[in-house]
């Protein structure tokens, strides 16, 4: 009875994401550490085709009384199940969380490990999950694509424009060449306004490199592990459950810019992926553990990815020192001619890395929306 509860929790909980993960005994396995058969119970009789209620819609549902309903929720946040927070009228809301983008798996990671067999066991179910979607993938990619290029952009790159290794200032310029011209919205393109945009900030600890630290297999470009940045009902979230802390502004700049110096690449999320509405977080990614450039390495998820930037090698300054190519994320940097840089234009992200860490301050970024859409390396 109880594996046929599971099931129908699992489907819920997929359709609340928008990632097409199987129902298989792997998911199921994460769910039973994370929910147990009371919560079951509360989860199916509440959740049936609209994954964000009120109090009164929840207590309708599940002919509960408030206070059963407010202790299952508690519980079921601390554990990154429900998202409880009032929406812009102010009335609370109780949502269920996908499995990722954003929800258990990132909420099970972020918080301070315990390094505990439930939290190393989950990890590996993870793994072992991931690797059966990529499975899927790519057995059915050709029916898959046009479903992933419906999608907005996951995340959007900001590039970092503090000045490079060599002191200089790294040059943006207007590139009227950027094609296709997208429709102008306003967004914050530097981190010091993003920063200073938000009254709240919390810092959680990487739940990528938590996640590889879990397998054994910690990331090989740093060492910082608290570096996600949340901001107004997301920092409310991850603190009120004990998987962040409040900090300063000045914390969060120290943050950035450590993690600047560190390769790590800044990537904004936007309330419910719409780039009009509010940033809810700037994660500061390696390419060695974040999950979508390893998705998008393992051909498990396209890259789809928002940028203002486009990074330009002035040719005439170039040494070819193969600095920009090491540092580059997405390797879209290659030698030509055996001592010029160059970059592929179809898949650079705009973050400006390269341009941080070029000696010869060789690298300048074009300024320009575009809207990424790299099909996985399979
Ligand atoms: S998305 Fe980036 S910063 Fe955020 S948890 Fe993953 S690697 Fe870390
Ligand atoms: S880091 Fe700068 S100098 Fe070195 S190869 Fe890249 S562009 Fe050229
Ligand atoms: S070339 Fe690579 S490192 Fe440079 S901005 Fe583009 S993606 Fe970033």
């Amino acid at each position: 009875m109880s594996e046929e509860k599971y099931q129908k929790v699992a489907q819920s909980i997929v359709k609340a994401g928008r990632l097409p993960f199987p129902i298989n005994n792997t998911l199921l396995e994460i769910l039973r550490i994370l929910i147990d058969e009371d919560e079951l119970d509360f989860i199916i009789k509440t959740y049936k085709r609209k994954f964000s209620l009120t109090l009164a819609e929840i207590k309708k549902r599940s002919g509960m009384e408030e206070e059963q309903i407010l202790y299952k929720i508690e519980s079921l946040a601390k554990k990154g199940v429900i998202f409880n927070q009032p929406n812009r009228q102010g009335i609370m809301v109780y949502r269920l969380l996908p499995l990722i983008m954003v929800g258990s798996f990132e909420y099970t990671f972020m918080k301070t490990l315990k390094f505990s067999d439930d939290e190393k066991e989950i990890a590996v179910l993870f793994k072992k999950l991931f690797d059966e979607v990529k499975e899927v993938v790519h057995s059915k990619y050709d029916a898959i694509l046009p479903v992933f290029k419906s999608f907005p952009p996951i995340d959007r790159t900001i590039a970092i424009l503090d000045k490079n290794v060599a002191g200089n200032e790294i040059e943006i310029s207007i590139n009227m060449e950027i094609d296709p011209p997208e429709e102008e919205i306003l967004l914050t393109q530097n981190v010091v306004d993003l920063i200073n945009k938000f009254e709240k900030i919390a810092v959680g600890h990487c739940f990528c490199r938590h996640y590889k630290d879990l397998l054994s297999e910690p990331c090989k470009q740093t060492n910082i592990r608290e570096n996600c940045l949340t901001f107004g009902k997301s920092a409310n979230y991850i603190t009120e459950q004990g998987f962040g802390r409040i900090i300063s502004r000045e914390e969060a700049l120290k943050i950035l810019k450590d993690s600047e110096d560190a390769g790590l690449v800044h990537k904004a999320f936007h309330v419910h992926e719409d780039l009009t509405k509010d940033e809810t977080s700037i994660c500061n990614c390696c390419f060695d553990c974040c999950a979508t450039f390893e998705f998008w390495r393992e051909g498990v998820l396209p890259m789809m990815n928002s940028t203002n930037h486009l990074a330009e090698i002035n040719k005439e300054i170039c040494i070819g020192c193969e600095t920009c190519i090491e540092k580059c994320p997405i390797n879209s940097i290659s030698l030509i001619d055996g001592d010029k840089a160059e970059v592929n234009k179809d898949i650079c992200l705009g973050c400006g890395v390269c341009a941080h860490f070029c000696p010869e301050g060789a690298i300048n970024l074009l300024k320009g929306r575009r809207t990424l859409f790299i099909e996985p390396l399979v």
